[in-house]
């Protein structure tokens, strides 16, 4: 075997267990604050509202306005609390959304940020933010919005409901996955993201079958941890590229994009990508990974089909001139033809084959 590689890690500070949230206030003084912003959705304040509780004097205050796509309105609102209230630091209860306003104010005003995840969107495990203001959506990676604390309490995944579980596991599958089915394979990247997806893909048809199994519950938030992991400090390419044209453009749902173009995205690259598509067919213990995501979209009940979450073939056309408008680093050579024949099995929600 040939070693030859480059990594550069990103500082993770974890605590999982469950349970684990209780251990909020010790923790919190442990790093020095004690005025925390708690933010959340407004679908969440109740929960942000008991950690507020949790936290007692340790809380300054709870912003539930946090929303999709990190809008620079809300980011602004967010601020002037922070200055109103002299928050220290901000902890996000919630799923991606939630994360990545704490990561919005970490880079616009330089607060640090804690991260609750209750969704298996890996956000917290990245150094990747975004912002959207005007209708575009700006991203970048920078340290300073890795959370400086990130607790994992599986019991607070127990109430996401089966129809956001399904897609927010398969966009975790899809962080992981991207970071094996890559020519430069990373030794250390592909131990997270094969260990993601070995839990992934066992446990995930699980919580749907059995919303209340906490054993299952934990897997896949442990499998989401270590794909946002493999997201944080490895690369994106073809899929990513897919996903932020159509979420960007069309605004398609984030964590449904991802369930349905995974299994075309990774058809796509398989020849090119030949000894990372064998591992990762391993690890989900399947013949033709393409196809086994596929089925276990199918398995969990997320879509499959572009039709089915708001695009119409009419954009499609539009959707390829917008994905190769710039340079793509990618295993398999994209062309505009090709892309327009993945996004009509994409669309019509074909079982995925290379094109
Ligand atoms: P989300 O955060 O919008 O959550 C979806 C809905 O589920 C919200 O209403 C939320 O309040 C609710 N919810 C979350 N956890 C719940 C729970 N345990 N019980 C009940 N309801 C719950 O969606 P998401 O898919 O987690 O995140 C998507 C966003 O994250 C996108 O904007 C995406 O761009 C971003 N993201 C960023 C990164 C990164 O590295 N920067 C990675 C992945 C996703």
């Amino acid at each position: 075997m040939k070693i030859d590689f480059k990594y550069q890690g990103l500082p993770w500070n974890i605590l999982f267990s469950p349970g684990a949230i209780k251990k909020l206030p010790e923790e919190l003084s442990k790093l020095g604050y004690k005025r925390a912003l708690v933010l959340s959705t407004p679908q969440q304040v109740n929960q942000a509202n008991d950690l507020a509780a949790l936290l007692d004097t340790a809380c300054v205050g709870v912003f539930s306005d946090a929303v999709m796509q990190v809008p620079m309105e809300t980011v602004t609102a967010a601020i002037s609390a922070v200055k109103d209230l002299k928050a220290d630091c901000s902890v996000s209860i919630g799923g991606g959304s939630t994360t990545g306003l704490g990561k919005a104010l970490a880079i616009k005003s330089d607060l640090p940020n804690i991260a609750i995840p209750t969704t298996y969107a890996g956000s917290e495990m990245t150094n990747i933010w975004a912002i959207t203001e005007a209708g575009r959506k700006t991203t970048g990676r920078d340290i300073r919005v890795v959370p400086n604390l990130t607790i994992y309490d599986p019991e607070l995944t127990l109430s996401l409901p089966s129809h956001i579980a399904g897609p927010s596991g398969l966009n975790a599958m899809a962080q992981a996955v991207v970071n094996v089915t890559t020519k430069n394979m990373n030794p250390i990247i592909s131990l997270l993201a094969l260990d993601a997806v070995r839990s992934l893909s066992k446990y995930l048809p699980l919580i749907i079958e059995q919303p209340g199994n906490l054993k299952a519950r934990s897997a896949v938030l442990y499998g989401a941890c270590l794909a946002g992991a493999s997201l944080g400090t490895g690369s994106t390419s073809l899929h990513h590229r897919l996903c932020h044209t159509f979420g960007g453009s069309f605004n398609t749902p984030h964590a449904e994009t991802h369930t349905v173009l995974l299994p075309h995205s990774v058809a796509f690259n398989a020849a090119a990508t030949k000894e990372g598509t064998r591992q990762l067919a391993n690890a989900m213990e399947v013949n033709d990974p393409a196809v086994g995501i596929f089925k276990l979209a199918k398995i969990v009940g997320a879509p499959t089909a572009l039709k089915d979450i708001g695009v119409k073939e009419a954009d499609l056309d539009k959707a390829v001139a917008i994905a190769t408008e710039k340079e793509l680093e990618n295993p398999e050579p994209v062309t505009k033809e090709r892309l327009r024949l993945l996004l009509d099995n994409a669309y019509h929600g074909k079982v995925p084959e290379a094109v």
